[in-house]
């Protein structure tokens, strides 16, 4: 395990709150039985990278008996921790990850349809045990792949308009968007990059250099995480273990701050992607309900002193209508 990265890691300090329903005074049985003829229930967890998606769905899961199903393609992947932000051990609170740093990145890429396949034998096997699959993850062709009534591995269901999106879903579905305004996210994602950086991201992408693979292309798998092909070029110049840095070389400091640059770019157009991606799906029926976390954000930007304030407005904002939205699901 790996010192975390995000900003609003949230295991860091101590809760000052009581949970607002403790999760032994729910109990799934009283809601949930899976019937027959019946679809299994899902919870999704939709987001732009950096939204709070893995720490939403640790909070619903501390409150409700479920297990955390990963939809993010990159991070199905062993290795890159910190560069693919994958929750810490500490952040998971004990709450089972299903389809997460599982994959040896050097047996190929996982496909849409074998995610489909593994993620609904895991959905299956959670509802067997009479918890709630929650599925969070910022790859929407998986998440698409993986409701789909039919399947169709030749289509990408958001290359032209909302036209290829299905609305016949294999599980009854409630959709959560987390989402913060796009200047709050945008700022929140440069200060990110910068903490990846200082939390070891470079060390890691050193120690995962390979001058051989990084010349291959097309990239596949884990190879593709934003920070791998933005750094190839950098530690061409310059190899790892092989020289030492020199604060006074400017030519190997402006190497790594374009490469540093290159990533807080691709990651906003990663954000942007995916934030289109999710009104594709909103327009093509699904009945997504948004959360806005704008307000807990600005607070986690503040970072005035001590405060706890943030934690306070996610709750408020974020955490009890998501907590609605999933009981909903729950007594139908
Ligand atoms: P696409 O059709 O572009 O594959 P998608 O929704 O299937 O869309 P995304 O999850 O948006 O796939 O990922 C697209 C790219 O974004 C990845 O190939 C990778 O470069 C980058 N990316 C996604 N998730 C991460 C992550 N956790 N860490 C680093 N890079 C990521």
């Amino acid at each position: 395990s790996h010192s975390s990265s995000s900003l609003i890691s949230f295991t860091k300090r101590r809760r000052k709150h009581q949970p607002l329903v403790s999760s032994s005074s729910i109990r799934m049985e009283q809601y949930y039985s899976p019937q027959k003829n019946r679809k299994d229930k899902v919870v999704v967890i939709l987001g732009a990278t950096g939204a709070g998606k893995s720490k939403l769905s640790v909070d619903l899961a501390t409150r409700f008996p479920s297990e955390i199903i990963n939809s993010d393609k990159i991070q199905v992947y062993e290795g890159l921790e910190i560069t693919t932000n994958q929750i810490t051990l500490q952040d998971r609170r004990g709450v089972p990850h299903h389809l997460l740093g599982y994959l040896n990145p050097e047996h190929g890429e996982l496909t849409a349809a074998e995610f489909r396949s593994a993620a609904s034998n895991a959905v299956s096997d959670i509802t067997s045990r009479q918890k709630l699959p929650i599925i969070a993850g910022g790859s929407n062709s998986f998440i698409h792949a993986l409701l789909a009534q039919r399947f169709d591995p030749k289509i990408d269901p958001f290359s032209s308009g909302s036209g290829l999106i299905t609305s016949d879903l294999r599980y009854e579905c409630r959709f959560i968007w987390v989402d913060v305004s796009e200047i709050v996210l945008y700022e929140y994602l440069l200060k990110r990059v910068d903490e990846m950086m200082d939390s070891g991201m470079f060390e890691e992408l050193s120690g995962f250099y390979d001058p051989v693979k990084s010349g291959l292309t097309p990239r596949f798998g884990i190879r593709k995480a934003i920070g791998v092909p933005e750094f190839d070029g950098y530690f061409k110049e310059y190899p790892p273990e092989t020289i030492k840095w020199d604060d006074d070389d400017g030519l190997r400091k402006a190497a790594y701050d374009k490469a540093v640059d290159d990533i807080k770019r691709n990651t906003w157009t990663l954000a942007k992607r995916q934030i289109k991606k999710i009104e594709m799906l909103k327009d093509a029926g699904w009945e997504i309900e948004r959360v806005d976390a704008t307000a807990s954000f600005k607070e986690v930007m503040k970072m005035s002193s001590s405060s706890e304030k943030w934690r306070e407005v996610w709750e408020e904002q974020v955490l009890e209508p998501s907590v609605k939205i999933v009981k909903r699901l729950l007594v139908e």
